[in-house]
């Protein structure tokens, strides 16, 4: 599903250049849950926003599902984004003016799914991440323990293959934490790939595989016993 060949990130400014990732090789196969680690300012982030289409690599390729998408405009990375890839971010990015059904529904209006479509859709999955009892709230009027189950919500509602985390849990108290991390289990149980960002061990361990970033360079890889997992 996901395979970067020799994939580097340069940001230039006027005064400094910095090599953001640097020869990036990674593997991500299809229903694979995989914890990317490493120290603030290694390129994490940087990783998971190219993978998840939002940027370009400037060096190397970077096949998705097949496809060389390393040199795609930003309208054509939109397209291949849509219905493929959900996110969840540290901090929810949830919209505070609209309510959660609103917010949860926005995917799929962008994929122009006819509103009653949509209502069935957007129910459904709140009831799933237990957050059915909050679709007319405002996000500010929710727990982070809550505002992550609807950013979940919202990034799985189209049903991606692909759901890309950077630290979902960095906001959390340890029990919302674990919350959230068996949500994103039991998707991937159900065969959603996940690729997440993280500083924990403990949500690291929910993973198959480690990968950890120092310098922007994959510097070692773990994977857990799969009779452990
Ligand atoms: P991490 O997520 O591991 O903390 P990032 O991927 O956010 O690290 O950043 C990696 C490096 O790239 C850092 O040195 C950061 O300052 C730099 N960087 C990230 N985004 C930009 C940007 N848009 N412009 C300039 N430098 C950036
Ligand atoms: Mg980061």
């Amino acid at each position: 599903m996901i395979k970067t060949e020799n994939l580097s990130k340069i940001f230039r400014t006027e005064e400094v250049e910095t090599k953001a990732l640097n020869n990036v090789n990674l593997h991500v196969k299809e229903g694979e849950f995989v914890a990317i680690m490493g120290p603030s300012g290694c390129g994490k982030s940087t990783l998971l926003n190219i993978i998840g289409l939002l940027d370009n690599p400037s060096e190397g390729a970077y096949m998705f599902n097949g496809k060389e998408v390393g040199k795609y405009k930003e309208g054509s990375r939109t397209q291949e984004r849509k219905g493929n890839i959900g996110f969840v971010f540290q901090s929810f990015n949830l919209i505070d003016e609209l309510t959660v059904f609103e917010n949860v529904e926005l995917p799929l209006i962008y994929l122009k799914i006819k509103a009653s479509e949509r209502k069935r859709l957007v129910n459904e999955v709140l009831e799933r991440m237990n957050i059915g009892h909050r679709t007319k709230h405002f996000p500010q009027q929710l727990s982070g323990g809550q505002q992550q189950r609807v950013a979940i919500a919202r990034a799985v509602v189209a049903n991606p293959k692909l759901i890309l985390a950077d630290e979902p849990t960095g906001n959390l108290d340890s029990k919302n934490g674990m919350e959230v991390m068996d949500l994103l289990t039991e998707l991937n149980r159900q065969g959603t790939t996940i690729v997440m960002v993280t500083h924990s061990d403990r949500d690291a361990n929910y993973a198959h595989r480690i990968v950890n970033l120092f310098d922007g360079k994959i510097v070692t890889e773990s994977r857990k016993d799969p009779a452990l997992v």
